[in-house]
């Protein structure tokens, strides 16, 4: 599970984050909404200690983490150690797929299990293999990257991450440099992911999935969470004004 409070995160003078609380319980899907700039991807970040937030508490399957000033007191920057232990639970897939160009799919997944987790190679490969045929590409465990398609090379790094045995997926707008013919089979693995009982906090446009696997829908707008609900409050009518608005944007 991760729980959020009140969590602040300026760059410079600019408050890109304006004390946002957000629960995800374990084995539910949350998906996050809103216009660009609005700070999802920094929301993500923080979540995943690859930002530090200024204020607020995050915590992540029952340990407190990254308490820092305001409400709950001094600031009390975590040890490189524990950020670690915590980054070891929390998967994460970007919009950019960031598969290293000079290795097959196969040695993309592997690789991490080689050398953060010190898996001899073969048993690495055989684990690799396995998360590839999961994302229905065991066919393709020798191509490089430039050799598959984006959906391909997407699902390539979401296997890379699942290799690693995260208990929380973050996923930061995973199809919105796809083709919207490669959407669906990314949007399909993670609804699979999802039903399966993955943990999932997931930025999307894609309104359709969010609805339909979300359990929760977060809007962001300007650092603050507007509206929060099950996707049949946030989408059904009446709608806030601040959603309708959004979804003329992006429909
Ligand atoms: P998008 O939908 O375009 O991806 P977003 O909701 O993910 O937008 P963020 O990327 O979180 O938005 O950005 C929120 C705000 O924080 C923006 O105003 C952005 O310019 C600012 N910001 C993000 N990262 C940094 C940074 N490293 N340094 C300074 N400002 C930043
Ligand atoms: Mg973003």
């Amino acid at each position: 599970a991760i729980k959020v409070e009140k969590l602040v995160k300026r760059f410079g003078a600019n408050t890109v984050l304006s004390g946002i609380d957000l629960v995800v319980p374990r084995g539910q899907v949350t998906c996050l909404i809103g216009p660009s700039g609005s700070g999802k991807s920094t929301l993500l970040r923080c979540i995943a200690f690859l930002e530090e937030a200024n204020e607020g508490l995050i915590e992540i399957n029952g340990e407190p983490l990254g308490f820092t000033s305001g409400e709950y007191g001094e600031r009390n920057r975590l040890p490189a150690a524990q950020i670690q232990k915590v980054r070891s639970h929390i998967g994460m897939v970007f919009q950019q797929f960031n598969l290293w160009p000079h290795m097959t799919a196969l040695g993309n997944v592997a690789e991490a299990l080689v050398t953060v987790r010190g898996m001899p190679r073969k048993a690495a490969e055989e684990r690799a293999m396995a998360q590839l045929s999961n994302v229905g590409l065991s066919a393709r465990a020798g191509h490089y990257p430039s050799e598959l398609s984006g959906g391909q090379q997407q699902r390539v790094a979401i296997a890379r991450a699942l290799a690693l045995d995260p208990d929380i997926m973050l996923f930061d707008e995973p199809t919105s440099s796809l083709d919207p013919e490669l959407t669906g089979e990314v949007l399909n693995v993670m609804r699979e992911l999802a039903q399966s009982g993955m943990t999932m906090l997931v930025v999307t446009h894609e309104i359709g999935f969010a609805a339909s696997v979300g359990s929760k829908i977060v809007f962001l707008d300007h650092g603050e969470k507007i509206v929060e609900g099950r996707p049949d409050e946030v989408f059904g009518k009446p709608r806030h004004e601040r959603i309708d608005q959004f979804l003329d944007t992006y429909l």
